[in-house]
């Protein structure tokens, strides 16, 4: 029989080991199970400049290693193993990386979500080098220049407001003459002059060797193809949670998002573990089951939330 764990924790982003860091100041002795490519988004991108703490920026590599240093100062043991099948119907939990199993009294599932690309070779080549997914991140180095947006969601509308503030031209292209962002966020970027729109068209290559230099587009209506200089392209069009192997075990949202059910307390209407998922014992946190603010630095804060709630349920029911 397997020992059995205080907490298991799923994922090694920032949420993940910033869970990590915690359960191990408190003794929880946490095993984390990092996946076989660990660190998460930060680990695709490459000047951090928004995380606070580091003025001068870092590499999102090393923030990551420096993230996963300071759970393992303290005892976090951190596997590079994908965690292949769950179940948690039952207690304890049970979790199987290939054959071998692990025990737990509590999970936390922090597995992220990762960007939507539109799949196009030319746009995976430029990564980095003129396609970004994060224009928060990114913004800042597209001052005085062009670029597009891709996507008619809020996030599309909102990333193209961020870039109007450095970049000179920010067009939205999207693929329909019909935005699914809310209106406020449509009107928002209409009013911007410096935000036009490109209807009814989709990027069909990204155009340059070393880094962004145009883009192909197609009208989507017509078929006509046509090209415009650019020097960068934020592709919007949503993020996928990774939450395939939850299915049937965790409620899970329209879009397959862990659904947060947070439990109350009848005598004071108050929740008392605002990271519960819809199993006792079983917690979330970050971009797993938050789409809203997809930000390391928000990611970090709910697996400190989680982990301290893992603490206090771990006292008043194990
Ligand atoms: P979204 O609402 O799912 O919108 C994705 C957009 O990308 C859609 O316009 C979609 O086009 C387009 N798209 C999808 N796949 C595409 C493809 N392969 N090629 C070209 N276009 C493609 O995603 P989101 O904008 O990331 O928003 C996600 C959630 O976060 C939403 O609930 C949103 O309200 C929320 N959010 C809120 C705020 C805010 O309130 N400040 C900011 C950001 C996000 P179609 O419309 O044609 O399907």
């Amino acid at each position: 029989m397997s020992e059995v764990r205080n907490v298991i924790i799923l994922g090694s982003g920032p949420a993940g080991l910033t869970a990590a860091l915690y359960t191990s100041r408190a003794d929880l002795k946490p095993l984390v199970i990092a996946g076989i490519t660990w660190g998460g988004q930060l680990m695709l991108t490459t000047d951090v400049e928004n995380y606070p703490g580091f003025p001068e920026g870092i590499q999102g590599p090393d923030l990551m290693a420096n993230f996963r240093k300071q759970a393992e100062r303290f005892g976090a043991e951190i596997i590079n193993e994908n965690v292949t099948k769950v179940d948690f119907k039952s207690t304890p939990f049970k979790v199987w990386v290939g054959e071998k199993e692990y025990l737990a009294k509590s999970i936390i599932v922090s597995t992220g979500a990762e960007t939507n690309w539109l799949g196009l070779p030319s746009e995976q080549k430029l990564i980095g080098r003129g396609v970004s997914s994060c224009a928060p991140c990114d913004a800042f180095f597209f001052r005085g220049k062009k670029v597009i947006v891709v996507g008619g969601g809020d996030s599309a509308m909102e990333e193209a407001g961020v870039l109007s503030k450095f970049a000179t031209e920010v067009t939205i292209v999207h693929r329909r003459d019909e935005f699914r962002a809310s209106k406020i966020m449509a009107d928002r970027a209409k009013e911007n002059p410096k935000i036009s729109f490109k209807l009814n068209s989709e990027v069909i290559d990204v155009l340059g060797e070393q880094k962004v230099e145009g883009v192909r587009l197609k009208d989507t209506k017509s078929g006509e193809e046509s090209e415009i200089s650019i020097d960068g392209m934020f592709v919007a069009i949503g993020h996928s949670p990774l939450t395939k192997i939850f299915k049937g075990e965790l409620d899970l949202d329209q879009k397959g998002y862990v659904k947060r059910l947070p439990e109350k307390d009848s005598s004071t209407g108050m929740y008392t573990y605002k990271t519960m998922t819809s199993l006792n014992g079983i917690f979330v946190a970050g971009d797993v089951h938050d789409y809203h603010y997809q930000q390391a630095v928000t990611a970090a804060g709910y697996g400190c939330q989680a982990a301290l709630e893992v603490e206090r349920w771990l006292e008043e029911n194990h």
